[in-house]
This record gives structure tokens, sequence and C-alpha cells, in this order.
């Protein structure tokens, strides 16, 4: 079997262009993947319209392990988010074909599943106004559809440090979640790599009265001594520190493993090239009994794919998700994946992501080329991003 044929197309929504591709081979099989390109879309395409042509038509889908090593090596520059995105957007496809030649969903293909259900944790669920009332409700939203778990990051646009008034404000927002979801709902602190070392410290401690599950990307991805630094501060209180969103390679691994400087790590599928290499990291993260939580900010085919590895992973912690808090659509791009029911995935279905691609609704929902989603812009949490 060869692969014969590679469409990408682009869905524009409220906050996010979700990238779609159509992998076609020579014996009628169609495998499929997505992914959420943060403000560079086009790069990505442009990246495809050079790769595809030179490794992956022709190639056996079965053989991902050669075929993404081809992509990542015989380019000779460095891999970086760009590049282990386009890479993942083909593997991901791959093992949506392998799974539906051999008519089995993908995570049996991945030692087989390790639980009966996958724990969910909700996001996109705060576009309210910055006040502890409107984060209050919008949180009992959440809980009252049976989740169990839900991030945010309460901390608007700062950079580096907040002034005293700012830090007051993030308490009542995170004091206002706490309350509203109860003692035993999980709360994940998200601080998009904004802070310094010693202000991501300060608010560990500030904020441990509430109990919150884990402080995602205190600082900067760049820095892997400062997140231990971070890391080591943060311990005696009991949090246990994420990160991995921005890692994208598993060279680029082995500086945080070899520190031990986070507890949790957050590899996006999507970012770095796809199934296999993510679950390579989760095995190499088992040696420091750290646990492997999946990134995911795109749409139902990415999502499904990290239920495949989620499923078959046994140092897996919860699973991220966006689209019960986006525009319905987003789901129905593609069909198939389970619902969250009382804060848990059921175990998704095959053969391969066990999905089917709706591509009229991609087309009524074309990409929006001046999209420019700002994570340090006032107001980002709205999420309604309007063309510039
Ligand atoms: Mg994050």
């Amino acid at each position: 079997m060869k692969i014969s044929k590679v469409t990408p197309m682009t869905m524009g929504t409220e906050w996010r262009n979700i990238t779609f591709v159509k992998v076609e081979t020579d014996e009628g099989l169609v495998g499929i993947a997505d992914s959420r390109i943060i403000n560079r879309t086009e790069a990505v395409i442009g990246y495809l319209k050079e790769a595809v042509p030179r490794y992956v038509l022709g190639s056996d889908p079965f053989n991902v392990e050669q075929l993404v090593n081809r992509m990542y090596l015989e380019d000779y520059g460095r891999a970086g988010e760009l590049v282990m995105t386009g890479i993942a957007l083909i593997e991901m496809a791959c093992w949506d074909i392998m799974g539906k030649a051999l008519g089995q969903p993908v995570y049996r293909l991945l030692g087989g599943a390790v639980r009966d259900k996958i724990k969910a944790y909700a996001n996109g669920w705060y576009t309210v106004e910055r006040t502890p009332e409107e984060f209050h409700a919008a949180a009992r939203r959440v809980v009252e559809r049976g989740y169990q778990a839900l991030k945010f990051d309460p901390f608007g646009a700062g950079f580096y440090e907040m002034d005293r008034a700012e830090k007051v404000k993030v308490i009542g927002l995170v004091e206002a979640v706490r309350d509203a979801v109860g003692p035993e709902a999980e709360i994940l602190i998200e601080m998009h790599g904004r802070f310094n070392p010693v202000t991501a410290i300060e608010f560990a401690r500030l904020l441990a009265p509430f109990q919150p599950s884990w402080l995602e990307e205190p600082v900067p991805p760049e820095n892997t001594a400062a997140l231990k630094k971070v890391a080591d501060a943060v311990a005696p209180l009991g949090i246990p520190i994420a990160t991995g969103e921005r890692v994208h390679t598993l060279f680029e691994y082995r500086e945080l493993f070899e520190l031990q400087a986070a507890d949790i790590i957050q590899t996006d599928i999507t970012h770095f090239g796809g199934i296999l290499n993510t679950k390579k990291v989760a095995a190499w993260a088992n040696n420091y009994y750290m646990l492997m939580a999946p990134h995911n900010v795109g749409g139902p085919v990415s999502t499904a794919a990290a239920l495949h590895l989620d499923a078959s992973t046994t140092n897996f912690k919860i699973q991220e998700y966006f689209n019960d808090f986006a525009e319905a659509f987003v789901k129905e791009a593609a069909t198939g994946l389970p619902e969250v029911v009382d804060g848990y995935f059921a175990l998704p279905q095959g053969p391969g992501f066990g999905l089917t691609l709706n591509e009229d609704v991609i087309e009524a929902h074309p990409q929006r080329t001046s999209l420019h989603f700002n994570l340090y812009a006032e107001d980002w949490q709205r999420r309604q991003v309007k063309d510039k």
C-alpha cells in the first residue's frame, strides 16, 4: 500500500484555524488528521507543499518510523514547532489508515487499552469578563456539565511580574472558581509561560490555599533551569508542575528529564511529530515517575488521536478538551468522537480513529487568514478574535 494523495484543508473558527489533512492510498483507504497551529497556519501548509512530494507520496503508511525519521533528518535544518506539526499531520493520518486496514481501533495497535474510560478537563470555558462573579458563573456551568476538572489562566495579560492590585485580582478569581466547583473538583492553573521564576513561586504560595492540581508553564519554555528553580520551590507546597506543549522533539526533553524539572508533561501529539513520538516520550517520562497529560487544542481528529494514546498509556493522567465550549460546527467537522459524560470520555471506537470527516462543514467555514490570537493582549480570555 502506498500513499497516493495528500489534501490539506483549513477551517476558520472564532479564535482558531484548524488544519485538516486527508491522506489517500492507492488501495482506496483514507486517513485523516487535524491540528490547530497557533498564528502560523500558512507556514505549515507551505511546509507540507514541499515535504509531501519529497517524502510522503509513494510511502507505505505502515512505515511511520521510517517516514518520520526521513522527514526529520533529511531536510538537514533543525525541526521545531512548524515542521513537527507538519510531520504530525501526516503521521497521525497514517495511524488512521493502519487501523482501517487492520479493522482495529488505533489504541489496539499501541499496546491495547490499559483503562476503560479517560478523564477529561475542560478548557476554553471562561470566555467572560475577568471578574469573580463571571468566573464563578462560568465555572458552575462546567461542573453542571459533569466535568470534575477544569483549567484556567486567571492572569490576564501578565508578563514576568504583576503589580499588587493585579495579584489581589488574580486571588479573587481563583477563590471564586474554587467556591463554584466545590472542594472535590480539580482546578488546574495555567500560567502560559508568563512569569519570571520568583513571581511564579510567589503565585504558587498565594494560590496554594485553593489547592490547585497543577501549575502549568510557570515560566517561558526556553530555560529548563529556571523551570527547575520553580519546581523545587513549589514542591513543598504539594503542587505539581506541568509543562511541555511547546517542546517539539524528543531531544528537547532530555534536559527536562535529567533535571527532573516537572511532574507532568503535556506533549501535544500534533506538534511533536505524531503519535509514535508521543508514545516514546511518555515511556521516557515514566522512568522519572512523571505523568502524561496531552495538550489538545485542536479539532475532533486530534482529540481522537489523543484518546487512543491515553487509552494505551500507563502513566496517562488527564486529557485536555476545548470543544464542549466552542462553536458546534467544530465537532461536526469530523463525527464519531465520544462525548464527555460525568467527566470522562468512553474509549474511542475504531477502525482507525473511528471518525468520519465532513468536508462540507470545513468548506462552509473558510480559513481566517488574518486571525491573530494574542495571549498577551487584554481580555484574550474572551477568545473573540477579530480579523485584522
Ligand atoms: Mg497551556
